[in-house]
């Protein structure tokens, strides 16, 4: 919890002390809760859970004297119900051999960091994890993903770049399963500036993978920067729409102000949200707590 706290300090700081400045002892009239709700939808918490708030309040203490502790308190709960049903940890299923994951997102999404902080987390639980160097556009992608195979013991699927990332899709499935993994996790491009090519180039991937394993990929976790703000909402929409999203991963949670985002994401698709990134090290990466997220962002 305290690195998640520090991590969202920006997030409550701007949200606390906007909520603090609108609640200088007043009573709770109409202007006060219209203010109010300006400050949490400017917090990235989206219309809905700015509104469920500012009601609640209305209904409860509506000509009474609020302070700015009792208005956290009441959006602490509030996004703590609205996180707690898409809480849900990431269920690797043993009786596929090996477990797919496919990583989507877009550059600089964190995708390849979270890739590296997985394959760690499952070598420490006794997982044999490969991986498998999907983003064939960018040579850079391909050295770092090598990068985190060598730093976590996984061996790594590449072709140089430029390859057809479908086809080295293909290969690894096959490899993985030829050698008993318990696990592989494919990276893949995120090139949204040309949006059409890459998720035509996902489905491929996606139907390639099919025709060695019918049921796989059996996870697609899409990577979100918390600090791009309401930007990820469009994100998961495309992503949803093309490739099928079955998890959530909400990175660089260290030290952002729009932290809010993930609320309005969690109201307005339901995804699941298995894991957050709170650092660019191996260690930083946390399943996510709906309780813990909530008390970090109410301050
Ligand atoms: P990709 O293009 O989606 O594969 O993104 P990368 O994994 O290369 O990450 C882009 C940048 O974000 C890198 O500098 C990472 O170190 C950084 N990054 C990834 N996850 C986190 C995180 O949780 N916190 C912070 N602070 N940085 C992160």
């Amino acid at each position: 919890f305290a690195r998640l706290a520090t991590g969202l300090k920006r997030s409550s700081d701007q949200l606390t002390g906007s909520i603090t400045s609108v609640f200088t002892k007043r009573k709770l009239d109409a202007a006060t809760l219209d203010e109010l709700e300006d400050v949490l939808i400017q917090a990235d918490l989206g219309i809905e859970t700015a509104m469920a708030i500012t009601e609640t309040l209305r209904r409860d203490r509506f000509d009474r004297d609020v302070s700015g502790e009792d208005v956290r308190a009441v959006l602490a709960t509030e996004v703590e119900k609205v996180l707690g049903p898409v809480a849900l940890p990431l269920e690797i299923d043993p009786a596929q051999k090996p477990f797919i994951i496919l990583m989507i997102g877009v550059n600089g999404s964190g995708k390849t960091t979270t890739i590296g902080k997985l394959a760690q987390k499952f070598a420490a639980e006794g997982k044999s994890v490969m991986l498998a160097a999907g983003d064939t556009f960018r040579a850079a992608a391909i050295e770092q993903l090598q990068i985190w195979g060598q730093r976590t013991n996984a061996p790594v699927i590449s072709r140089p770049a430029g390859a057809d990332a479908s086809g080295l899709a293909f290969d690894a499935v096959t490899q993985a399963k030829a050698e008993g993994r318990d696990i592989l996790i494919i990276d893949t491009a995120g090139r949204l500036q040309n949006r059409d090519e890459l998720m035509n180039e996902l489905e491929k991937i996606i139907r390639v993978i099919k025709k060695v394993d019918p049921s796989a990929p059996h996870a697609t976790l899409l990577t979100l920067d918390a600090t791009t703000g309401q930007n990820a909402l469009k994100q998961v929409e495309i992503f949803e729409k093309r490739a099928g999203v079955t998890g959530l991963v909400m990175t660089k949670l260290d030290g952002t102000a729009r932290g809010g985002i993930l609320v309005a994401i969690a109201r307005k698709f339901g995804l699941p949200v298995h894991f957050i990134g709170v650092g660019e090290s191996v260690g930083d990466l946390e399943p996510f707590t709906a309780s813990d997220f909530a008390r970090a962002i109410a301050g």
